[in-house]
């Protein structure tokens, strides 16, 4: 069982998110998937296929860390299991969201296999939770794009026990995954990303 108001809360959140992404071009055509913790065995998630910038409660559902629904008869993405993969590594976690933006996915195609996106000496790095300068660096792993996500998880898995402090990842050719404390704070984490996606693309564009 969950909290009612709680759940409401989360379901708030995620339809807020919904309209700032979708507004932005970072969720076209009912991609990507958002997620609110409510309890510490509970996350509510975005119902699979629904447009993302005209979201309510009805398109938002509750689903266990194992990705199983809850009191639902919903199917939530088939994604699912890289959100809670997330709040069971991290539990100060509060909030996923996955974005399918032009540039992260452009990014991520232009990165050599094996190798990560290196973000360095960027004033906005301080938009992420936990940075305080700019001098250091942030190593984005880019995951090459798969339909096992069962796989893809325990990849990420892996990856983030060993690399806590990294914000986020990039799956190739597909989009963005960040999390935070709180929403406000995992907005905060996609728009310094799309930002920084920008950068780095520009700069390849005038310095090729
Ligand atoms: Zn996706």
């Amino acid at each position: 069982m969950f909290d009612v108001t709680r759940y409401a809360t989360a379901a708030q959140s995620i339809v807020g998110a919904g309209q700032f992404l979708y507004g932005r071009g970072w969720s076209p055509a009912t991609s990507s998937n958002y997620s609110a913790r409510i309890d510490s065995d509970h996350v509510a998630i975005t119902v699979s296929g629904r447009h993302k910038g005209q979201l309510t409660a009805a398109d938002v559902m509750v689903v266990d860390l194992d990705g199983r629904p809850v009191q639902s008869q919903c199917k939530s993405s088939a994604e699912t299991l890289l959100h809670t993969v997330l709040y069971r590594v991290f539990p100060e976690v509060g909030a996923v969201l996955h974005t399918h933006s032009v540039k992260a996915t452009v990014l991520s195609r232009l990165i050599a296999a094996g190798q990560a996106l290196e973000l360095e000496g960027y004033e906005l790095q301080k938009a992420f939770s936990g940075v305080e300068t700019h001098e250091g660096a942030l190593s984005i792993p880019v995951f090459d794009n798969t339909q096992d996500i069962p796989a893809l998880a325990e990849d990420t898995r892996a990856w983030f026990l060993d690399h806590p402090e990294q914000p986020g990842y990039l799956i190739r050719g597909h989009g963005l995954y960040t999390w935070g404390k709180t929403m406000a704070d995992c907005l905060r984490h996609v728009e310094a990303f799309e930002f920084l996606f920008e950068c780095e693309l520009e700069t390849m564009r005038v310095r090729p």
